[in-house]
């Protein structure tokens, strides 16, 4: 199957000719790229997003990640999203799939460390299974964490994002507060700002 029949689904969600989102999958990462775009469409979300096998795993995690590790946070699985989503902040127009603001919240690599009986699982290996632990390398959020499956009947969309128990556990201790974009500094009312007074 090749990359764009991967992104097939996201393809069919979306009019290009009106979102400025990308349509096309670039670009060349190293393989382990990892993004949190905060969302404020019709219900605010985060959506963590990783690089696995030439796409983006995404996940809408509605109250955004805790660095508690007691607490679980829920993860509902998206559609694959191209690699060059990584770098879109902006505006989803009005009537489009997702309309409303987003910002690159956190974004950097990812190390998978994923090991039974002392060997690396594969990230491909890891997502079938439903139980992913890497340790993120962004600007706000660090150290191990878990997604994984929850497993309930009907609901295979239903993972669990938690914080794994190292020393970047709790830290920061509350990561909502940090609202600002990792790459334009700006909030995701900024960015609405900016659009509206481009679109007058
Ligand atoms: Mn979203």
């Amino acid at each position: 199957m090749s990359k764009n029949n991967l992104l097939e689904k996201y393809k069919e969600k979306r009019d290009f000719s009106k979102t400025p989102e990308p349509e096309n999958n670039g670009p060349i990462t190293e393989g382990n790229l990892f993004v949190i775009q905060k969302h404020a469409a019709s219900r605010l979300h985060y959506d963590f997003r990783l690089e696995i096998n030439g796409v983006l795993k995404s996940w809408a995690v509605p109250k955004g990640p805790s660095t508690d590790p007691e607490v679980k946070r829920l993860a509902v699985e998206t559609e694959d999203h191209p690699l060059s989503y990584a770098n879109f902040e902006g505006v989803i127009p009005k009537g489009e799939y997702g309309a409303g603001p987003v910002i690159i919240w956190d974004t950097g690599t990812y190390t998978d460390i994923n090991k039974k009986d002392g060997k690396l699982i594969s990230m491909e290996e890891s997502y079938k299974n439903g139980h992913i632990v890497i340790n993120l390398h962004g600007h706000k959020l660090k150290g191990g964490w878990a997604l994984i499956q929850a497993k309930i009947a009907g609901k295979p969309k239903n993972w669990l994002l938690v914080k794994e128990k190292d020393e970047y556990a709790n830290k920061p201790e509350n990561p909502e507060s940090l609202d600002k974009s990792v790459v334009s500094e700006k909030t995701l009312e900024q960015v609405r700002e900016d659009y509206e007074s481009k679109n007058k």
